[in-house]
């Protein structure tokens, strides 16, 4: 399936290797860790290679700094070091800076980090000088950042075209495999596309509309859709600018026998708050001073009926305002039947990942931390850096 090497099909026995990750965490106020799963799901590449006895540069981004300032509380990756060192078990991992990193005077170290590569001037337009520095010394480059394999940058793209060789690391190819059964996936297929916005997934919307016989619709994008078929939405939030597009959508999925899963019930309210008194109506019920935030637990749960006889389910984005009570139920209802089903089931996004873990949801097949990346992926995109491995 996969047209690149990936580091299982790659000698790093004693090499130097430069794995970039993807260990771009958030932090809080004070500049702590707030959520590990980055770091976290980095680790199987990093195990890897220290089993092979491979001499580790570790690069990863962190934030939006500007490119040229000196590192700070905020922009160094300092605290990913010290975090990493505690999940190795080892005393301490040293983060050098660039120039460090290219005199090969660290090797006594197993694995050292490259501060903030975001932090190099000609990072994000994948400059050539910069790209050869990152490749000074190093004789593989593992490509280890699926959630940036949308972007061509000095330190996911550029530095393959200078190493000896490259490769694919466990998380990008888990990543790369998953999503790839989704675009190729035969039999019968679903999507559940919610989330606030329909310009954000325009490009999936319309590329999974070819491939899936069902496509099931929550939040604003729902919205917008109610108001493409002629339907009162009240003071829903919609798109209007996107009611074309969205009108393509219905008539690829008509063209084809492909049926678009829409709720007969929805939650409403008059205030967006989470306190705010709800009520359960009708589509055709809803008044101008309506809001809807979420699909009603009875439409959910008879979109859940069609989970029971797929091969394929693919969710992104959360069906209503999944972060307060309010608004919950139809999110938690399809997420657990999305886990229960037997179909192959692949979950990505910021928010439907928050709601994964704000009801435990467990059973998914594999869920996708790889954001918009996913979203290029999904749409049909090729990769750069996929594009970069496979050269
Ligand atoms: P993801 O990050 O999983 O791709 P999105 O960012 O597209 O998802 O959308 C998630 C956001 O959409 C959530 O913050 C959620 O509260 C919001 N949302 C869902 N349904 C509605 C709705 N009916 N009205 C307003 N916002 C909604
Ligand atoms: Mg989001």
């Amino acid at each position: 399936m996969n047209n690149y090497k990936n580091i299982q099909q790659t000698d790093i026995t004693n090499k130097t290797i430069f794995i970039r990750s993807d260990m771009n965490i958030p932090l809080t106020t004070d500049n702590q860790i707030a959520d590990d799963t980055r770091i976290k799901a980095s680790l199987a590449t990093i195990q890897y290679a220290l089993n092979y006895n491979a001499k580790i540069v570790l690069a990863t981004h962190l934030g939006r700094p500007t490119e040229g300032s000196t590192p700070d509380q905020s922009t160094s990756v300092r605290i990913i070091a010290q975090h990493l060192a505690k999940l190795l078990g080892l005393a301490e991992v040293r983060v050098l800076s660039l120039d460090e990193v290219a005199t090969n005077q660290w090797h006594h170290n197993k694995i050292v980090m490259l501060e903030n590569v975001r932090l190099n001037s000609g990072e994000k337009k994948n400059a050539p000088d910069l790209a050869k520095r990152y490749a000074q010394n190093i004789d593989v480059f593992v490509h280890d950042a699926f959630a940036t394999a949308h972007r061509k940058e000095a330190s996911t793209y550029g530095i393959a075209s200078y190493t000896k060789d490259k490769c694919a690391g466990i998380l990008f190819d888990q990543e790369y495999k998953a999503l790839s059964k989704v675009i190729h996936a035969t039999g019968n297929k679903l999507a559940v596309i919610g989330g606030s916005k329909v310009s954000t997934k325009l490009a999936v919307l319309k590329n999974l509309a070819q491939k899936v016989n069902h496509l099931c619709l929550g939040g604003g994008i729902l919205n917008t859709f109610l108001m493409a078929k002629g339907m009162n939405i009240g003071k829903s939030l919609v798109e209007t600018t996107m009611l074309e597009d969205v009108k393509e959508i219905i008539r690829i999925m008509d063209s084809k026998n492909s049926k678009i899963l829409l709720p007969e019930y929805v939650v409403t309210t008059k205030e967006l708050s989470p306190n705010s008194v709800t009520e359960t109506k009708a589509i055709s019920e809803i008044l101008d001073e309506d809001i809807i935030i979420d699909i009603a637990s009875q439409s959910a749960q008879k979109i859940t009926e069609y989970f029971k006889s797929l091969d394929l389910i693919v969710w992104n984005g959360p069906v209503g305002i999944f972060e307060w009570d309010n608004a919950s139920a139809g999110t938690k209802i399809i997420a657990e039947a999305i886990a229960q089903s037997k179909a192959y089931s692949v979950a990505g996004g910021g928010d439907s990942i928050a709601a994964i873990n704000k009801f435990k949801i467990e059973g998914i097949d594999y869920v996708s931390t790889a954001g918009g990346a996913m979203l290029e992926f999904l749409a049909g995109d090729q990769l750069p850096g996929v594009e970069i491995l496979e050269k």
